[in-house]
């Protein structure tokens, strides 16, 4: 791993404050959250952003397209956990495919990235 203590102490930062988030999600959401779309009535993942309603409106289309909405933060969920326990055991950063190192550009862009932009799907 060539990432050096500070970046990896920043992504890890990033990673728990998006754990926390997702947890926050899931928790107002629950397991048994229909997939029609009346979260969107009582969400309160998107409280924070009402001040910009631009961000809110690409949040609730990206998550509207990513049917079923709960599922999806499952897998973000899960990509973050897994991301934390890979620092822990100090293969954070490798492409899961090529198993080469990652750039830190893009873990900075997506500190839950699995893989390389190559071999991202
Ligand atoms: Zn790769």
């Amino acid at each position: 791993m060539n990432i050096d203590e500070s970046q990896l102490e920043e992504l890890r930062d990033a990673l728990e404050v998006e754990r926390n988030t997702l947890e926050e999600e899931l928790g107002g959401h629950g397991r048994v959250q229909s997939t029609t779309g009346d979260w969107q009535g009582n969400s309160s993942g998107l409280e924070g952003t009402e001040a910009d309603p631009t961000d809110a409106a690409d949040q609730i289309e990206e998550l509207v397209t990513n049917v079923p909405l709960v599922e999806e933060l499952e897998r973000q969920h899960r990509d973050v956990v897994d991301a934390l326990k890979k620092m822990d055991t100090d293969t954070y950063g490798i492409c899961e495919v090529g198993k080469e190192q990652i750039p830190i550009e893009r873990l900075e862009a997506n500190p839950a990235a699995r893989t390389c932009i190559a071999h991202a799907q």
